[in-house]
């Protein structure tokens, strides 16, 4: 029996494949068709990115200013590292983004990265500082009477840890007095251990977050945590060296770090709108946000030092109405509204605005310019997307639709740096229409794998697809020829060239995007064409303060999404399972097709399983095994043995890195 919860949605596996050999030369046939060698930008890509340059004014202007003020002090080491000696981020990393946009990255992406690699300790005004550039996100420092109130402290236990440091050493030794996660998104709240203990904790020291955080932070990613983990993988690139030629940024940050993400209960959760807490004498008001960027959220304002922190509601770019990763689609009307309230209710009284991504930005006119430019675009791709979806455009109609509004061109923070007006405009469409566009011919389409081979056939088998293909690279229609060669590689996977060319492909169209996530995407998929998906085992998903924090219910039903009806060859019947140090019972209805979970006790059970919680979450870790758990006492099943097993043997052990490029 083998039971693995799979949880973060952010497997942190960032530049693990760094140190891997040479990918396998393109085939013979591909290059004497002109094949470009991989990692160079075609005629067509550098002058789609020379194009971009032109109409922009790419010069860093205010921006730069700002993502640099006040740098008072950086790591000067190497790398940070873990308790083993691994690398969890290496300083340096970034450091090629120090030189004139290269052929084969987006300009204003490429832009975009530079600002966000610059790292160390910030001062944002006299009693705030950031440490930025160690991590995806940023943590904010506030200055209390005593010690130091930490926003968001990070992804990974190691960065944060590093952070802290970083600032006890520049601006003297005090206590952490306060924590706050601004969101349920676990790389503002991952590193906390790094930063506070549970001793602090219960002596009183206060870890306050949204209302619904808990709830949220173990849930969102808990049932489908292993699609939403490996598309991670190719959204942030977290297999792509950092390069020129392959990871430049995340669009919201330099990228995730390679460490270990803990998940430590806020003491106390808020909601509301102008809700006020005194932490070490700094007074908090409070902005609920949830719904927005994340199912929890808030934002705050410091009325003492008239700066508002915007969590990861406003950013310095075009987040995600639907992130690439997967999660449930957002609401970018109540997006724009809610910045609308804040710029209504405190644009004219803060200083200086920061958030959990980026750098900030200081001066009224400035700050409210800014969050006007935020609330704008949410309430753009939300409008324009409704009013072409109620002319009759189905979704990849509307999304083509939507054009780059007049203040994209001048306020960058506003850009498709990690969402993209065309993914967003899709996810507004299916946020009111669903999946399906309205034509018929689309609402029971057969599978890929079935059409790809058909459409080989009808266009004339794989040498003149091919020639398809080719001739639409060589034009530099890369989309159409994306969709051409990927009909030949989901009819025969083994096709060598059908992989080149789609690989080539997928390589340019990254080359041009301005989003680090579809640049990710795009290249990942290309190295997978390439070498083939990773061979290094499924990461280790599992971790024990999520697992402990998931109810039990919940952690059921995320078994029951791994029930496989084909393996169930009994009547249905019932497991009761007592968890004597939660005093909770739960019972599991094993039918032919579904497994139903539902609180108390049933009667007729087939089986009975004692069990304390935590030693069926240890069982779930790997760190305990059914027999030694039997053999010592601590698990006891009363009842058909043999019924208990083979409800656990009818649990799929899904494989971590499936295909996605593919079939
Ligand atoms: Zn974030």
């Amino acid at each position: 029996m083998r039971i693995i919860v799979a949880g973060l949605g952010l497997a942190l596996l960032a530049g693990c494949g760094q140190d891997e050999a040479a990918p396998p030369e393109p085939s013979a046939e591909a290059i004497e068709a002109g094949l470009p060698a991989p990692g160079t930008a075609t005629a067509v890509t550098k002058q789609a990115n020379a194009d971009l340059a032109a109409r922009l004014d790419l010069s860093q202007g205010s921006d730069g200013e700002d993502a640099r003020r006040d740098r008072l002090a950086y790591i000067e080491d190497e790398a940070i590292l873990n308790t083993n000696g691994d690398v969890v981020w290496a300083i340096p990393q970034f450091e090629f983004l120090d030189a004139d946009a290269p052929e084969t990255v987006n300009p204003s992406l490429w832009r975009q990265s530079q600002l966000a690699a610059h790292h160390g300790l910030f001062k944002v005004m006299d009693g705030i500082y950031q440490v930025r550039g160690y991590d995806l996100s940023v943590m904010s420092v506030i200055e209390g009477d005593t010690g130091w109130i930490l926003v968001d402290p990070l992804t990974a236990t190691e960065t944060a840890a590093a952070a802290l440091k970083l600032v006890n050493n520049t601006l003297g030794e005090r206590p952490v007095t306060g924590v706050l996660y601004t969101h349920s998104h676990a790389d503002h709240f991952g590193g906390a251990r790094g930063v506070i203990t549970d001793e602090q904790v219960a002596a009183g020291v206060p870890v306050l977050a949204p209302i619904g955080f808990s709830e949220s932070a173990v849930s969102e990613n808990l049932i489908a945590g292993n699609q939403m983990s490996r598309r991670a993988t190719l959204m942030f690139g977290n297999t792509l060296p950092r390069s020129t030629t392959a990871h430049v940024g995340s669009g919201l940050g330099p990228g995730l770090p390679n460490g270990t993400v803990s998940l430590l209960l806020p003491t106390e959760e808020i909601e509301g709108r102008g809700t006020v807490r005194v932490i070490d004498g700094v007074t908090f008001e409070f902005i609920d946000a949830a719904g927005t960027e994340a199912p929890a959220e808030f934002m705050f304002y410091l009325p003492e030092k008239r700066a508002l922190c915007t969590a990861e509601v406003a950013t310095a770019t075009f987040h995600n109405v639907l992130t690439p990763r997967g999660a449930k689609v957002r609401d970018a009307l109540k997006w724009s509204r809610v910045i609308d309230y804040v710029l209504a209710e405190y644009g004219d009284k803060s200083d200086v605005v920061f958030a959990s991504h980026h750098w900030p930005t200081w001066g009224e006119e400035n700050v409210a310019d800014f969050l006007a430019s935020q609330r704008d675009i949410y309430r753009y791709v939300h409008d324009q997307t409704l009013r072409n979806a109620n002319a009759g455009a189905t979704m990849v109609e509307a999304a083509e639709a939507v054009e780059e509004p007049d203040f994209q061109g001048e306020d960058f923070t506003t850009r498709g740096y990690y969402g993209t007006l065309n993914h967003n405009a899709k996810a507004v469409y299916q946020h009111y229409f669903g999946w399906w566009g309205g034509v018929p011919a689309d609402y029971n389409r057969l599978p890929h794998e079935v059409t790809a081979s058909r459409y080989v056939d009808a266009m004339g088998g794989a040498d003149r697809v091919l020639e398809i293909g080719q001739s639409a690279f060589e034009s530099g229609d890369y989309r159409w020829a994306a969709e051409v060669f990927n009909h030949l590689v989901f009819a025969d996977p083994d096709n060598q060239e059908g992989r080149d060319w789609l690989s080539a492909t997928y390589e340019q169209l990254g080359f041009q995007a301005e989003s680090g996530a579809w640049r990710s995407y795009y290249l990942t998929g290309a190295a997978e064409l390439r070498r083939g998906v990773p061979d290094i085992g499924n990461p280790n998903l599992g971790n024990p303060d999520f697992l402990k924090a998931v109810p039990s219910l919940d952690l059921f039903d995320a078994l029951a999404v791994r029930y496989n009806p084909g393996e169930m060859d009994r009547d249905p019947f019932v497991v009761v399972f007592n968890f004597p140090d939660r005093e909770e019972t739960i019972s599991l209805l094993v039918e032919k097709s579904v497994l139903v979970p539902r609180m108390g006790a049933t009667e007729d059970a087939a089986a009975t399983v004692t069990i304390n919680r935590s030693d069926l979450d240890r069982l779930i870790l790997g760190e305990a095994a059914p027999l030694g758990l039997i053999t010592g006492g601590k698990m006891k099943i009363s009842g058909k043995r043999n019924a208990v097993s083979a409800m656990f043997d009818a649990l799929d052990q899904p494989d971590f890195w499936f295909n996605t490029v593919t079939p």
